[in-house]
């Protein structure tokens, strides 16, 4: 299935889910394990699909939110079909490699669904309420910036449409 195919679905099952969401499930699927690791590094993963291999190390030494936004990448790796490897995922890597981003961008369309980010951002959420909401890292917010100019036009739009609407 291509790429944007599989964020679709992924997509699609998670427009009405309650935030936060849960990922519960991972620890049931996955051998999740906390790891004592160096402050750049987010995680790592170890997949080998023959072998039954799905191992996930989070850095214990990172924030609770920062843990949920890697546990999600980790299983992306997964889920999206990387190729059986051993993962070391760093900050800013998403943008040096392919996986790296498809991974980051199915990690922010489960836990940070559209319609929720749309509705916090219209009631005026700033980026610390919206981290409380998710309750997962701004980094993983903010790699929707696209979506952020989309809803910032959109509120400049009905700004501008208040004075007629009122007169
Ligand atoms: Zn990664």
């Amino acid at each position: 299935m291509p790429i944007a195919a599989r964020l679709g679905v992924l997509a699609s099952k998670h427009r009405s889910v309650s935030v936060p969401v849960s990922l519960d499930w991972v620890y049931d699927q996955y051998t999740v394990k906390m790891l004592d690791l160096s402050p750049a590094i987010l995680g790592v993963a170890h997949f080998n699909r023959a072998r039954g291999i799905k191992g996930i190390g989070l850095n214990k030494n990172q924030h609770r939110y920062t843990q949920r936004m890697t546990l999600a990448h980790e299983v992306a790796h997964d889920v999206l079909e990387h190729p059986d490897r051993f993962f070391t995922c760093r900050l800013g890597d998403w943008w040096r490699a392919r996986i790296e981003l498809e991974a980051q961008w199915a990690a922010s369309i489960v836990l940070v669904p559209f319609n929720r980010l749309f509705e916090a951002m219209m009631d005026g959420a700033d980026i610390r309420d919206l981290e409380d909401l998710f309750e997962v890292d701004r980094r993983l917010i903010e790699i929707r910036g696209s979506l952020s100019d989309v809803v910032k036009s959109v509120r400049a739009e009905a700004y501008r449409q208040q004075p007629a609407m009122t007169g």
